[in-house]
């Protein structure tokens, strides 16, 4: 059986910090050890946020801590065909819907219990339009051109996550196209990861949420559905996402503290409880005996700026 390949997709928006890193490392772990491809994807549909040199310093960081990767990477930003076809394939099985809502609506709302859908999810206002009450949305939206959304029908979905278990969704209406005509998330990861031929996705546990979604419209695509790993994140003493206020959280800013590449690659690693603290193991070592089971029931690592590169107490 061919082994799962697998991949790393960070957005080019900022330097990778520490809780990235191990991301990442972890996905090449996972990869490697099972003897699959690692595939590198830039996430820069946000044509706003996203910058070159950015991209090039997340690529140099990958590299400086040993991580290779298979092929060119693929560039969101040049994918819209390939996202357009999707959606055109939705279209023609009538599972997309054109949709005006403003935010203010949704939230209004999303407020009001609907059936088994989590809160904040869309509850389906334009589902049910018939041609007369498009045109009258259409309309009263003064050429604001729809987003366009799935037709999930609440679907219940169970991923099975093999660091987190099992992951219960109850999928609502989301978008796939947003009304200025970029692609939104969602659909993006669906689509390229089957393109990537990825068959294991290991990511931040931030994004778990969206595992029932995405592997839902992977099944309506016909594309394949990979397994997932949501390894744990990094946050800040504050308990929020690791960011540039925690100090000394790039790898650029630990090589400044006097660490080498591979001192970070060690910490992040014991981190997780694969190296014993203080060691600096090579990937092979890593790499030997590696298990994303070792991950199961880790909390977040909580960052301590005191305490070495990643020496943070665990939860
Ligand atoms: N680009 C996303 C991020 O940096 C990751 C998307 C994914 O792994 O599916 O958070």
């Amino acid at each position: 059986m061919a082994q799962p390949d697998g991949r790393y997709a960070p957005s080019p928006t900022g330097a990778l910090h520490l809780g990235n890193l191990r991301t990442a490392l972890l996905a090449w772990l996972a990869a490697r050890a099972g003897g699959g491809r690692f595939r590198l994807r830039i996430d820069d549909l946000d044509a706003g946020r996203s910058r070159p040199e950015h991209e090039a310093g997340q690529l140099a960081d990958l590299r400086a801590l040993g991580l290779d990767w298979d092929g060119e990477p693929l560039r969101q930003s040049a994918r819209a065909s390939a996202y357009a076809t999707a959606v055109g394939a939705l279209e023609a099985r009538q599972l997309v819907y054109p949709c005006w809502c403003t935010r203010a609506e949704i939230r209004e709302a999303a407020s009001a219990p609907h059936g088994d859908l989590p809160e904040g999810a869309y509850p389906g206002t334009c589902a049910a339009l018939d041609a007369a009450g498009r045109a009258a949305r259409e309309r009263a939206a003064g050429g604001r051109p729809p987003a366009w959304r799935v037709r999930a029908a609440a679907a219940e979905v169970v991923v099975e996550d093999l660091v987190l278990g099992p992951i219960r969704g109850v999928v609502d209406d989301f978008v796939v196209r947003r009304g200025d005509g970029t692609h939104a998330y969602n659909l993006a990861v669906v689509v390229d990861d089957d393109d990537q031929e990825i068959g294991q996705v290991v990511r931040g546990a931030d994004l778990a949420s969206s595992a029932p979604r995405q592997a839902w419209l992977a099944g309506v695509l016909g594309l394949r559905v990979p397994s997932y790993a949501h390894v744990p994140l990094v946050l800040g003493a504050d308990g929020r996402r690791l960011a540039k206020r925690d100090g000394a959280v790039t790898l650029a800013d630990r090589r400044a503290l006097g660490e080498s590449a591979e001192q970070v690659r060690g910490a992040l690693a014991a981190s997780v409880g694969l190296a014993p603290p203080g060691a600096a193991p090579s990937l092979d070592e890593l790499l030997a005996g590696f298990d994303l089971a070792r991950l199961r029931d880790r909390g977040p690592t909580v960052w301590n700026p005191g305490s070495g590169p990643l020496a943070a107490g665990r939860r």
